[in-house]
């Protein structure tokens, strides 16, 4: 039996440990986890890490000493099956039963497949973990044709990488425009042009019908009109299934992520949750409930519950913020556009920086900064004070972002 048992040994469950033991918390913790690996760097399994550029070592969040030094036991390789909130205690796929005083659930989610025929032939990749990564990259020497399904973020990162290594690659996305549910439609048709200048094949309200195999292998992808796209790898970038069976079983609230407060408290008892699979009342979104995909809110609720548990007062309202790198454009986003009535485009696309700043009744709600790392750096401001600006000010180059929190 331990403490604090952390179920999920990714980013928000080793943020939670970390910032526990930096409260000075000093009871048994431990961290059980479904992968082999110790608590890594999710974000470059579409980026550096699948280029290439950086080994596996530069992704762990901490190296193996730094969880024995403060004792924190990393039951890796494990995967909890049930909760039992009246006893206390999770079950393991193998057979254990761990008892906790506080139990945080941190399980991030797994990837949605397609519904259609094909969706489990060797070469259809999704990309959650190092063990997708991996096998994809041990395949890409013998690709020539790439399709990625899916334009959201991680699509659009795995085709640029693709792109990168001289693979002919087509990107499928089923709405009329990339990245349509976190961006408004500038920022959507900016980088599908840039997708197109680098070769990628863009098609935008394309229904897939199934993917068609050889052998047991892809071998294409055939659309609902039957046209049929030649791919040796098929990347599902389509979005994830909150990871929260067990606990909606143990008859906690939710459905899509399990429900917390804003201490991330589930609505059993001693038991929060945190990360993507948490569905919680967001500032930013007019307090609507919404699950937040980003390490920003995995580490921010994670740091919200090690207070709670130290018994400090902490109530999570962390301004969102999220980033991606795509060829040379580093996309920096603050606060949620959605619900935006208004932008203003802050620079020329043209120079490959400038920013577009989401308003709503006059308000500054967000901002996706490309390149334009001091949009960023001062429109979080803007975003945090819920300042008014005059829009003409935005636009305007010259004055710093800064300036205009008021
Ligand atoms: P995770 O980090 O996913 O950790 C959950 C862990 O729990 C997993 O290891 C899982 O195996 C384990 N688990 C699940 N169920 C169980 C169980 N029943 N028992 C035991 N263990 C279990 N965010 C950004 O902010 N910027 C980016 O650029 C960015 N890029 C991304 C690129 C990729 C390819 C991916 C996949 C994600 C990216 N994200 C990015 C999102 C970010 O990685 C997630 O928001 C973050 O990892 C969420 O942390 P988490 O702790 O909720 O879940």
């Amino acid at each position: 039996s331990y403490d604090v048992v952390i179920v999920g040994a990714g980013h928000g469950g080793a943020q939670a440990a970390i910032a526990l033991r930096q409260a000075k918390f000093d009871g048994t913790i431990a961290v059980i986890g479904a992968e082999p690996e110790l608590p890594y760097e999710r974000p470059p399994l579409s980026k550096e890490y699948l280029a290439g550029d950086k080994t596996f070592d530069r992704l762990l969040i901490r190296p193996a000493a730094f969880w024995q030094e403060r004792n924190v036991d990393m039951l890796l390789g494990r995967e909890v099956t049930a909760v039992d909130p009246a006893a206390h205690t999770v079950s393991t796929a193998d057979g254990a039963t761990i008892g906790y005083r506080h139990l945080i659930w941190a399980t991030g989610g797994s990837p949605r497949r397609l519904g259609c025929a094909g969706n489990d032939l060797s070469g259809v990749h999704t990309v959650r973990t190092r063990a997708d990564a991996d096998r994809m990259m041990a395949e890409l020497p013998g690709v020539t044709q790439a399709v990625v399904i899916g334009g959201g973020y991680i699509g659009l990162e795995a085709a640029a990488v693709l792109a990168k290594f001289g693979k002919h690659v087509v990107l499928l996305e089923a709405l009329d425009r990339v990245l349509a549910r976190v961006a408004g439609p500038d920022l959507s048709r900016f980088y599908e042009a840039e997708h197109r200048a680098h070769g990628v094949d863009v098609r935008l309200g394309v229904a897939v019908d199934c993917i068609l195999g050889e052998g047991g292998t892809a071998s294409g992808v055939r659309l609902a009109d039957g046209s049929v796209i030649p791919a040796q790898l098929v990347i599902v970038g389509i979005g994830i299934i909150p990871a929260v069976e067990p606990l909606i079983a143990a008859g906690a609230a939710g459905g899509n992520g399990v429900q917390v407060d804003a201490q991330c408290r589930t609505s059993l008892l001693d038991i929060f949750a945190i990360g993507d699979c948490a569905l919680h009342a967001n500032a930013f979104a007019d307090g609507a409930e919404i699950r937040l995909e980003s390490v920003q809110n995995a580490n921010d609720q994670a740091n919200v519950v090690a207070k709670t548990i130290t018994g400090q007062d902490a109530a999570y309202h962390a301004v969102p913020w999220f980033w991606s790198n795509q060829y040379d454009l580093k996309l920096q986003t603050v606060g949620l556009s959605i619900g935006h009535d208004a932008t203003v485009l802050r620079g020329d696309p043209a120079t490959r920086s400038f920013s577009i700043i989401y308003l709503k009744a006059g308000r500054v709600i967000a901002l996706d900064c490309v390149n334009a790392v001091k949009d960023y750096v001062g429109g979080r401001k803007l975003v945090e004070t819920r300042a008014t600006p005059d829009a003409s000010r935005l636009a305007d180059t010259a004055t710093p972002l800064k300036e205009l929190a008021g």
